[in-house]
């Protein structure tokens, strides 16, 4: 496969090393080294995203306003084929070839409050440089990917179709998902508020997609395949669920499932170091909401797959989904009760202590 592809960016495959790289769940990737220049290879999952090309046009309009904005920034891109492409459709699916980041790393889990900093800054930057992108004109890339009024209003027909023992056995979580619709509520009040502008959002800001180096300062986001218009709660909302838990959505043992308070004020920090100019007074208000519209939309995501027999999420194991889905709601209920402490030590001035609309 190799031999057809890097010939067609004028490598030799001949002179050339492929090797695995990283340990991305949605593409290929691998890392091409030819001499002193290395690069990432990756085939684009196209049964997530279906239409690859919107993906590339997004990186092309994006790549042509950072060059501008700041041509410090590394925003790392496709580069072009010897056609002139940065997408190659070829028989063996849609491939891109980006420089690798000479001297980068990434994390898969987090254990420094530092390092969370570094990451919410570095996504921050990128959508702080982005603040004057008009977001409309990106394409979607996954239509209603982030959508909690959607997500919930699908989690009710599954409610409504489930294996009927699954149903039995998951009831109290249901019940639990059903009386926390205030979230779904508090969405659709963003979502209609003008002082809530779309972003260039990154949407899957989890560790593994910022690159550090050696002394584990963050160089830059990558992995932009979900770059999309959307809300700022998105990316603070999936470091919240991401960076603020030692334990990963994986893990069955519950009392392991608690809130690192210093990871929350460290995303806060490097988040606003960035986009503290940026926000709106009323985006600022729902900082502390993003944490829990995001754990709250995939705990829904895991009951219902749950519900529905595992067909979106599959399963490794018989109850998969439901652990997964009780991971994440242990996780919001350890949230929301230390809420307000979580709140306390950040400035009165840009995060009130309770939600606009009594949230
Ligand atoms: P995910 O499961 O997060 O969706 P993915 O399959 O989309 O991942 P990427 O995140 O794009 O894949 O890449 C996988 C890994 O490869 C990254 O976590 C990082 O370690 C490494 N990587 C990707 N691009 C570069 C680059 N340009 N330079 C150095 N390393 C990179
Ligand atoms: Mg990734
Ligand atoms: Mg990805």
């Amino acid at each position: 496969m190799f031999e057809n592809i890097l010939p067609l960016y004028g490598l030799n495959s001949e002179e050339t090393t492929v090797n695995l790289f990283g340990d991305g769940l949605i593409n290929h990737t691998w890392k091409v080294t030819a001499g002193k220049q290395s690069y990432i290879l990756q085939k684009v999952n196209t049964d997530v995203f279906k239409n690859p090309e919107n993906i590339d046009k997004n990186l092309c309009l994006l790549k042509d306003f950072l060059s501008k904005k700041d041509p410090d920034y590394l925003f790392v891109s496709p580069v072009s084929a010897l056609s002139g492409e940065s997408l190659l459709h070829t028989p063996d699916g849609h491939f891109r070839l980006s420089p690798f980041v000479e001297g980068s790393l990434s994390l898969n889990a987090l254990t420094k409050k530092e390092e969370a900093y570094e990451a919410a800054k570095q996504f921050g930057k990128f959508s702080s440089l982005l603040a004057d992108f008009d977001a409309e004109k990106l394409n979607i890339t996954i239509p209603d990917f982030h959508n909690l009024s959607l997500r919930y209003e699908q989690f009710k027909t599954a409610c409504a179709n489930a294996n009927p023992e699954r149903m039995e056995k998951a009831k109290v979580y249901v019940n639990f998902i059903n009386d926390h619709h205030d979230l779904v509520d508090t969405y659709l009040s963003i979502v209609a508020n003008k002082e809530v502008p779309l972003r260039v959002i990154h949407h899957d800001t989890k560790i593994s997609n910022v690159l550090f180096d050696k002394d584990y300062k963050g160089i830059c986001v990558i992995d932009l395949d979900t770059v999309m218009p959307g809300y700022f709660i998105s990316d603070v909302g999936d470091m919240m669920r991401t960076y603020l838990c030692a334990a990963t959505e994986e893990e069955t043992d519950l009392s392991k499932i608690s809130i690192r308070k210093e990871f929350f004020k460290a995303v806060y920090d490097g988040y606003m170091s960035e986009m503290k100019e940026v926000l709106t007074n009323t985006e600022k208000q729902y900082f502390t909401y993003a944490g829990k519209f995001i754990i709250y939309m995939q705990a829904i995501r895991f009951l219902a797959d749950y519900l529905q027999n595992d067909v979106y999420y599959g399963a490794k194991y018989e109850d998969h989904n439901f652990n997964r889905a009780i991971n994440q709601i242990t996780l919001l209920k350890e949230y929301i009760k230390i809420e307000k402490e979580l709140t306390a030590p950040l400035s009165s001035s840009t995060v009130p202590h309770s939600q606009p609309h009594g949230q």
